[in-house]
């Protein structure tokens, strides 16, 4: 049964695309600003690709304004949540400092630990509007981005 999963999981094809609601743009604009000009993070949940919910995670980064480190008792709950709601964890989210870099850092890529989990990149403006939004699958050091579809 054990050999069937991870067959079925190894042939299972690549999630094509990250779906998420222009409501779910909304909160990250709101996360945003309230945090300006540090980074925010946080996790989407859904199932097959469709974003169905956001949990925003405190960054504790000592640096927030150039990094994010999630508060860890934070991001256990959010996981043992998502677990609860039968709702996988499509994408981990941070954002980068107004007006900064649409690529993800070398520490971005470092310290992805769940090559099954997306990583979306929001990049706000100056006045916290989103400039740029993608996403990217991190397997080690093989990042390729992935298509997001932005619903009304
Ligand atoms: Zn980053």
């Amino acid at each position: 049964m054990v050999v069937m999963c991870d067959l079925l999981q190894y042939l299972m094809p690549l999630q094509p695309e990250l779906r998420l609601s222009t409501r779910h743009l909304d909160f990250f604009v709101g996360h945003i600003c309230s945090a300006m000009p540090f980074e925010v993070c946080g996790f989407l949940g859904g199932v097959g690709g469709e974003v169905t919910c956001v949990f925003p995670v405190p960054n504790i980064a000592p640096e927030p304004a150039c990094g994010f480190f999630m508060e860890p008792q934070t991001q256990w709950n959010v996981m043992r949540v998502l677990s609860e709601l039968g709702l996988d964890m499509l994408a981990i989210y941070h954002s980068h400092p107004p007006c900064g870099s649409n690529e993800l850092s070398s520490i971005d890529i470092a310290n992805a630990c769940y090559p099954e989990v997306l990583s979306l990149l929001i990049v706000p403006t100056a006045s916290g509007k989103i400039a740029h939004l993608r996403a990217f699958s991190i397997d080690g050091l093989r990042v390729s981005e992935v298509s997001i579809v932005v619903w009304s």
